[in-house]
């Protein structure tokens, strides 16, 4: 029988309701249990993938291509496994999925309703998913705060699920903030009451209650949450702030959240093996050395943007001893001559030219590019970030002047960077790049197979551009030469490197979306490694 944990949010979102979920589904994993992870997202957009990260952070890339919620890419990194796109279920989908089965009549003359058959839609998608993973538990994490008008009918299928699967199948966890009044220190418990008591007003008992809250609850505001919530004591957890998100299942586990949880679904309450997770955590505390690293984006006001990169760095430094300092580059503020970009990388160790799209920044970046490259500073540049490296080597190497990607410039003369062939008869934006894991071919004797000790490799991507084969021998021949191909299409560049001392590195893929603390990526973990020596 398959055990079901919602979890919702209520008094804010972004209070880190992710990372909680992601927790505790870690600990059931190690306590032996098959767990998967699903996020709800009730907006009605079919993916998260036409949304500017400035709207929901960035766009988690799933190995089947799935253009997701950044959640996903917390859920993959605490379980250490590859989740598909279906883990992340939006409303669009659901009632794109409806409204088509009403045009082909499948709902036999019937009036179609939110409740019954969009609840249904719902129920349905979430068990399919469960059953896809063979999951002994599904943990559903309901995007938004309880009360908007949008989550309700997936609260309302949560509800109709604990009475069709049991009792003793679906549990009930609610995450919300109790602030910390700075005037008295006092930590205040009425919002999340009044959120619990909106959710208990549409049916929904919570089983447990935890607060994010700055510091431990005290005595006395955990009672007052359990007597207003309407659980025992012992159900309200701290989710209290610490450094490194990587210890919120410890801090869950020392209140014995999973014990609580396990009781609840009549799970037998096994030890988590959590050995790895804390050798890990040690090996991060244990890095002091601090590294500076710039990250060059034009997102960089909402550091979610590039959420899966910052982790990625923060794995791999953990691993080399170092302990990153991340300084903040806005491509534009270069362009816009706000900042001197000769000061800003004065001091910096290294620095990743972050992906994006469009035209604001991008001379930015290949500004600081050039005065990266010039002063042999490590650089990684990840998808946009390596198409311009691709730019400034052929601007300020060969020799080509305007050289550009023909999505900044339709009518550069040396189009380097140009529309993928497969991409030019797509016009629709939605779920149309070229997305998901591609297998690559590297190649020996460079430092990017250095670094995976592998020939083939098997990265994500998101794009819809790439380096134009035509410009190929010049680049080469200036010294930044193809390090690996798509394997099944070798026109399709994945890699490039500088055949210098320095480490410059692009590539067309996304490797940041595979790593993860017991399994950092390999090409970060070289670009981080390589910066430690010589600090
Ligand atoms: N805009 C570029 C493209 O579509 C790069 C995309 C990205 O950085 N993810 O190819």
């Amino acid at each position: 029988m398959t055990k079901y944990v919602f979890v919702t949010g209520g008094v804010l979102s972004s209070v880190g309701k992710g990372v909680a979920t992601a927790s505790l589904a870690m600990l059931f994993q190690s306590m032996g249990y098959n767990t998967t992870i699903i996020k709800i997202d009730p907006y009605l957009n079919v993916d998260a993938g036409t949304m500017n990260p400035y709207a929901h952070g960035e766009v988690f890339v799933t190995e089947d291509g799935g253009e997701t919620d950044l959640d996903i890419g917390h859920y993959e990194r605490f379980l250490n496994r590859d989740l598909s796109k279906k883990n992340n279920i939006t409303a669009g989908q659901i009632y794109y999925s409806v409204i088509l089965k009403e045009r082909k009549g499948e709902y036999l003359g019937a009036t179609v309703q939110i409740i019954p058959h969009v609840t249904n839609e719902i129920k349905q998608r979430i068990k399919e998913t469960g059953k896809e993973y063979s999951a002994d538990i599904v943990f559903v994490e309901i995007g938004g705060t309880v009360g908007d008008i949008e989550g309700l009918p997936f609260l309302e299928a949560a509800r109709q699920m604990k009475l069709e699967e049991g009792a003793n199948n679906v549990a009930f966890i609610h995450v919300g903030l109790v602030p910390t009044l700075k005037t008295t220190g006092e930590q205040k418990t009425k919002p999340i009451q009044h959120s619990v008591q909106e959710l208990r007003r549409i049916g929904i008992q919570p089983d447990m209650i935890v607060a994010r809250c700055e510091k431990p609850l005290t005595e006395e505001a955990k009672a007052k949450i359990a007597l207003f919530g309407n659980v025992p004591p012992e159900a309200v957890i701290s989710n209290y702030d610490v450094d490194n998100i990587y210890e919120v299942p410890i801090v869950l586990m020392h209140q014995n959240a999973h014990r609580i949880l396990a009781a609840k679904l009549l799970l037998e309450p096994r030890e988590p093996d959590l050995t790895p997770w804390l050798n890990f955590l040690d090996k991060m505390s244990k890095a002091s050395k601090p590294i500076r690293i710039a990250m060059i984006g034009k997102y960089t006001k909402l550091r979610d943007s590039y959420i899966s990169i910052v982790e990625a760095i923060k794995h791999a430094s953990a691993y080399e001893g170092v302990r990153p300092v991340f300084k903040w580059i806005e491509s534009t503020d270069i362009e816009n001559g706000l900042i001197d970009i000769s000061k800003e990388l004065e001091n910096v160790d290294g620095a990743v030219i972050l992906p994006g799209f469009g035209k604001r920044g991008a001379e930015g970046k290949i500004t600081a590019i050039r005065f990266l490259r010039e002063r042999g500073i490590p650089t990684l540049g990840i998808c946009f970030g390596f198409q311009l490296m691709v730019v400034e080597v052929a601007r300020h190497v060969v020799g080509l002047p305007n050289a550009n990607s023909t999505e900044l410039d339709s009518s550069t003369p040396y189009p380097v960077i140009d529309l993928l062939p497969s991409q030019r008869n797509v016009n629709a934006l939605g779920g149309s790049m070229r997305l998901g894991a591609i297998s690559i071919k590297l190649y020996k004797n460079r430092k990017v197979y250095e670094a995976y000790k592998k020939e083939v490799v098997l990265e994500r991507h998101r794009h819809r551009y790439g380096v134009n084969v035509k410009f190929l021998d010049k680049l080469e021949t200036a010294g930044f030469v193809v390090s690996g191909v798509s394997l099944d299409d070798e026109s399709i560049v994945e890699f490039m490197e500088l055949n210098s001392n320095s480490l410059f590195i692009g590539t067309q893929a996304h490797p940041e979306f595979k790593s993860r603390p017991l399994a950092p990526s390999p090409l970060y973990h070289y670009f981080i490694s390589k910066i430690a020596v010589e600090r």
